[in-house]
């Protein structure tokens, strides 16, 4: 499929061309119809696949709807590298469709605290987060998830063999209970099942 095929905003797809995207990959011909459907979703897809499209597509179409008054989307991923790359495909799609993000990670230099703050004050569409340092922002009382619609897990696995379980409940815990979930990881063992079960309500499932 082409993504002129899935009735996506025309700014939104101006950004999905710029970034020349032409043809869907397996895991967005099946995830894109079934986000938009406003579906929780489990799926397994490794990096490579375009698992981040995947997810930020729909999501950036439901965005191009909004007038931008709120964060309405929480990532959680488990590197700085994944939430900079995602934080840089967030930018390229929604361009158009005037859709920001803020990347907030652990281990920078000095003064990376202090800019995430005044980002984290100032609000954007989507919060693209590693759990610590999100927890650590959220215990001084600035960030404000009580209208999130939607959260991603991405690389789950990862982030549970990091030990972030406990931090991902408890961010998890402070979110409105009404919203869509969606959890990709690369690989499927039982304490993902586990977990995914006190996330996520009735999901659609795709393995590629
Ligand atoms: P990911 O699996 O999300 O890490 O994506 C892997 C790489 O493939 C990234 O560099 C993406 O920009 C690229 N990519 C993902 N989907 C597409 C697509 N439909 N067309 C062209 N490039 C893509």
């Amino acid at each position: 499929l082409t993504f002129s095929e899935f009735n996506l905003h025309d700014d939104l797809l101006a950004g999905v061309d710029a970034m020349n995207y032409l043809k869907a990959t397996p895991i967005q011909e099946m995830a894109i119809p079934k986000i938009l459907e406003g579906r929780d979703l489990i799926a397994s897809a490794q990096t490579g696949t375009g698992k981040t499209a995947a997810y930020l597509i729909p999501l950036l179409d439901r965005i191009s709807h909004t007038n931008h008054d709120h964060t309405s989307t929480l990532i959680l991923v488990p590197t700085r590298e994944l939430a900079k790359q995602i934080d840089e495909q967030v930018e390229g799609f929604g361009y158009f469709v005037q859709a920001n993000s803020i990347a907030i990670y652990g281990g920078g230099k000095g003064d990376d605290w202090d800019k995430q703050r005044k980002a984290l004050e100032t609000g954007a569409d989507i919060i693209i987060a590693t759990p610590g340092r999100l927890i650590a922002h959220m215990q001084l009382g600035y960030v404000k998830f009580d209208k999130i619609d939607y959260l991603v897990l991405d690389e789950a696995d990862k982030m549970l063999d990091m030990g972030f379980s406990d931090d991902i409940l408890n961010i998890v815990a402070k979110l409105p209970t009404k919203r869509q979930t969606l959890l990709f990881s690369a690989t499927m063992p039982n304490k993902i099942r586990e977990f995914s079960k006190k996330l996520l309500t009735d999901p659609e499932e795709i393995r590629l």
